[in-house]
């Protein structure tokens, strides 16, 4: 059984090390005998794990993804040697950078939203842009929860766990103007849909029964996040794919990523057509004038935030912003939005989502 979300002790390994420890001997074919092994390889005692990839485009180039996975192995290796060094779980759980997020009502169907999260937001210890800042409005997004887990009740994540989750989202989410709406949750027990890997028939065919609304409404799927022989937190589609994608319009959380402090907000920035602050490298990069240039990620680890800051794009002014949501940064480091990254959020939910 997979141990229950504990969040007070962090990550011995993060999910995407666990393939390399299950083994290469896998078959694909052997699907869902492995996604057991994977569930199983989840050390007890430490609720929830930090993957270094938060999520995969699929409709990215194939050349990028093999980018991305050399990306991979290296930063696992980089991880290995630090948890080495640290010691696992040493890092708490905190609420990121907001200030209080919005109350979550299960059932309030209406559209007046939260509009009482503040955000503090500010960067401090690290580069590229001030916070979000605070927003004397709240967009309110129309969200449906889907909760899947297996026949047997593994994968169940409590009522207390998704509230959680969407106020941990929220207190971030609110620094760039935005509150997950929860309208409802379906809970849904079906083993071919916890486990569908990103772009199978098999999820499609989840998302073609459970996706409610139209663009403008969010779907989050709590379930497995797996792609090939990868596990991520979770994935999701850019604002202007999403009438391409159509049913795939939406984000999924992986159940061990729910409490994640940044997950659900970094899923939700892409929702709102945030990319990586990484992507595009240092030109043209993210498409956000007061995000620093990135050429590539420092990797998400549980420890302390790297000083001196790293800087990828030493041409360019400013260290990597390894403070910022859209990054995949160590937890040490702050968690914001920049205005220009707010701004972008806005332009996404005028033009595209709220149209
Ligand atoms: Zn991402």
């Amino acid at each position: 059984m997979l141990c229950s979300i504990v969040p007070k002790c962090l990550t011995l390994l993060p999910l995407w090390m666990i393939p390399a420890l299950v083994g290469a001997h896998e078959h694909h074919h052997h699907g869902d005998r492995r996604l057991q092994q994977l569930l199983a390889q989840t050390p007890q005692g430490c609720g929830f794990h930090e993957p270094a990839v938060h999520e995969i485009y699929q409709l990215q180039a194939e050349q990028e993804e093999r980018v991305a996975r050399v990306e991979e192995e290296q930063f696992a290796l980089k991880q290995r040697q630090y948890e080495q060094q640290q010691g696992g779980c040493s890092i708490s759980f905190g609420g990121g950078g907001g200030g209080g997020g919005s109350a979550w009502n299960p059932g309030d169907g209406d559209d007046t939203g939260g509009s009482d999260g503040g955000g503090s937001g500010g960067g401090n210890d690290s580069g590229g842009g001030g916070g979000g800042g605070n927003w004397n409005s709240q967009v309110s997004i129309p969200t449906y929860i889907h909760a899947v887990s297996r026949t047997n009740g593994e994968g169940f994540l409590s009522d207390s766990t998704l509230n959680q989750s969407i106020q941990v989202a929220n207190s971030l989410l609110s620094t760039a103007g935005f509150q997950i709406n929860v309208i409802s949750i379906n809970r849904v027990q079906n083993d071919d849909w916890f486990q569908a890997q990103s772009g199978s028939a098999q999820e499609q065919d989840m998302q073609a029964k459970l996706k409610r609304g139209g663009i403008n409404t969010l779907n989050i799927y709590f379930k497995l996040a797996v792609s090939g022989s990868s596990r991520f937190c979770g994935y999701a589609y850019l604002a202007e794919d999403a009438a391409a994608v159509g049913n795939g319009d939406g984000v999924t959380i992986d159940i061990n990523c729910a409490l994640d402090r940044t997950t659900v907000a970094h899923e939700v920035g892409h929702w709102l057509n945030l990319l990586h602050t990484f992507s595009g490298g240092c030109s043209p990069g993210d498409l956000v004038d007061d995000t620093n240039a990135q050429k590539s990620y420092y990797g998400r680890t549980s420890g302390a935030c790297p000083n001196p800051l790293p800087d990828t794009c030493p041409n360019q002014p400013g260290p990597d912003p390894l403070n910022n949501i859209m990054d995949y940064a160590p937890l040490g480091c702050d968690d914001i939005f920049t205005k220009g990254q707010a701004q972008r959020m806005q332009e996404a939910w005028n033009n595209i989502r709220s149209r």
